[in-house]
């Protein structure tokens, strides 16, 4: 294999993702607990109920945690924008969750949000935006873990030949550049669509031949299928099973060079 690509949440990372802050653009105490930052939480969480997104699950555990699933009825209506969001309908409201990219297409907000956000970007964490009928609302913030056998698998995979590395994401670039560094990724592609996924592995094969992608199915699937390997994560999606080649059982990338040597 002469490249080898990796979706980033839930492959490259546990992607377990937790909830590590999040506050309301009319938070009353920004250093401690407030009613207006957790109403927002839970009105996320009533749209992220019917996600099943990782960060989803991320936001309704927090909600949980506060003692906030009761706040707002589940939202109706809901619609997911893979690789950008989600929304639906929240007593009457409509309620959006997504990327700050999205964002910037879509809900206006404070500029000074926006220096805060690439701040959280820049550390690795994951920054999910609220609006509410068309107005910014707030923002939380999402931690997602290494995988802790990421560094040692793109060693061995350079040992074993594989000449170019590559994440291919729907998150930020900042947030992206991070976790790729971190995990020893020679390039990044950010801010990716599923479809626009499956067109860099097109665009890796012309230049270097043999591709695989290893991917969990979320908002993968299609790269999975278009790569010369797909390899799901043994763990991932029905979806990722289904359209791969090859799977990992146990999620174990370190078997990754021995299946691409
Ligand atoms: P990845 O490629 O890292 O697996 P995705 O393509 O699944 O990421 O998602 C890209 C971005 O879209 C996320 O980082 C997030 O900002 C936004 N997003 C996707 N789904 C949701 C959701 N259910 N709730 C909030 N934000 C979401
Ligand atoms: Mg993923």
């Amino acid at each position: 294999m002469s490249a080898v690509a990796f979706d980033k949440t839930g492959t490259l990372t546990i992607g377990a993702p937790a909830v590590v802050a999040y506050r309301a653009v009319d938070c009353e105490n920004p250093s401690g607990d407030c009613a207006r930052c957790d109403d927002l939480l839970a009105l996320a969480c009533a749209v992220e109920r019917r996600s099943e997104h990782p960060l989803a699950q991320a936001i309704v555990e927090a909600s949980a945690d506060r003692g906030l699933l009761a706040r707002y009825p589940v939202a109706e209506a809901v619609t997911s924008m893979p690789g950008r969001g989600v929304t639906g309908a929240v007593n009457g409201r409509t309620v959006i969750v997504g990327s700050h990219g999205y964002f910037d297409q879509a809900v206006a907000h404070p500029s000074s949000v926006c220096d805060e956000i690439e701040d959280v970007s820049s550390r690795g964490l994951t920054p999910m935006l609220i609006g509410a009928d068309g107005a910014y609302c707030g923002y939380a913030v999402v931690a997602d873990t290494l995988r802790p056998s990421s560094p040692a698998a793109l060693a061995s995979l350079r040992a074993a030949g594989v000449q170019h590395t590559v994440m291919l994401t729907g998150d930020n670039l900042a947030t992206a550049r991070r976790i790729a560094d971190e995990a020893g990724v020679d390039e990044v592609y950010a801010g990716l669509l599923p479809e626009q996924k499956a067109e860099v592995v097109r665009a890796l094969m012309a230049e270097y031949g043999a591709v695989a992608m290893v991917g969990d199915g979320i908002n993968d699937a299609p790269a999975l299928a278009v790569a010369t390997v797909g390899v799901a994560m043994g763990a991932g999606t029905a979806q990722a099973l289904e359209t791969a080649d090859v799977a990992l059982m146990g999620d174990d990338l370190g078997k990754l060079a021995y299946a691409c040597a």
